[in-house]
């Protein structure tokens, strides 16, 4: 390997470089698999998006139970860590165009601090 060889690329993939810090964003945990920091655009008063490291583009890839769990045991932690587990909570996974996914990254929508409606829209 030459001493040319170029770095890795910037991955163009939003979250993937929210992970990797390039992009800014508020984080509110992290473990060894995934991440969980406020979205954007907040939905209720805690608005947590919980995403694993590794780019997957949606739950329709996600084969690794393994990862899945994390991802819902860091649910879990952040809603019990920002005081909504005892009023309650709603846990999405928007996937594909017809589940309204904008960002091609898997990721677990935490929603709380309000009721919330059913069915969805
Ligand atoms: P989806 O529609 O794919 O289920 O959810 C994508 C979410 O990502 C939306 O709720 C949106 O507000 C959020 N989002 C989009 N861009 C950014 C960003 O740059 N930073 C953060 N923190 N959230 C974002
Ligand atoms: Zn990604």
């Amino acid at each position: 390997m030459s001493d040319l060889t170029p770095l890795a690329a910037e991955p163009t993939c939003l979250f993937c470089r929210i992970v990797a810090g390039t992009i800014p964003a508020t984080l509110v945990a992290s473990t060894p698999e995934a991440i969980a920091f406020r979205d954007i655009a907040p939905q209720a008063p805690v608005h947590v998006l919980i995403v694993p490291r590794a780019h997957l583009p949606s739950l329709d890839a996600a084969e690794d139970p393994a990862l899945l769990g994390a991802v819902l045991a860091l649910a879990r932690q952040v809603a019990r860590e920002q005081g909504i587990a005892e009023g309650g909570y709603r846990c999405v996974i928007n996937t594909g165009d017809d589940g309204g996914q904008t960002v091609g990254h898997l990721h677990l929508h935490l929603l709380g601090g309000r009721a919330h409606g059913w069915p969805p829209g």
